[in-house]
């Protein structure tokens, strides 16, 4: 279970500093999110605060990726 940063991301830095288990980090191009860490805000709030904070909606669900 995480949440992934599609390639449209237009690096605003929202979504970095509201992820409760830092799971979130600018890489090379764009923000990423570190699928070991996000917990897909589960214990902290009621929905993923990325995707809420998303200006262009580039935070999608990810389930069984084996990337
Ligand atoms: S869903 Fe929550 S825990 Fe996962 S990356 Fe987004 S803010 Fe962080
Ligand atoms: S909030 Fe959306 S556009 Fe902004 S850095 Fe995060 S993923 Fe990229």
């Amino acid at each position: 279970m995480a949440l992934k940063i599609l390639e449209d991301c237009i690096i605003c830095g929202k979504c970095e500093p509201i992820c409760p288990t830092e799971a979130i980090f600018l890489g090379e191009d764009i923000y990423e999110i570190d699928a070991d860490k996000c917990v897909e805000c589960i214990g902290y709030f009621d929905e993923p605060q990325c995707h809420a904070v998303c200006p262009v909606d580039v935070i999608i669900r990810i389930e069984n990726d084996t990337d």
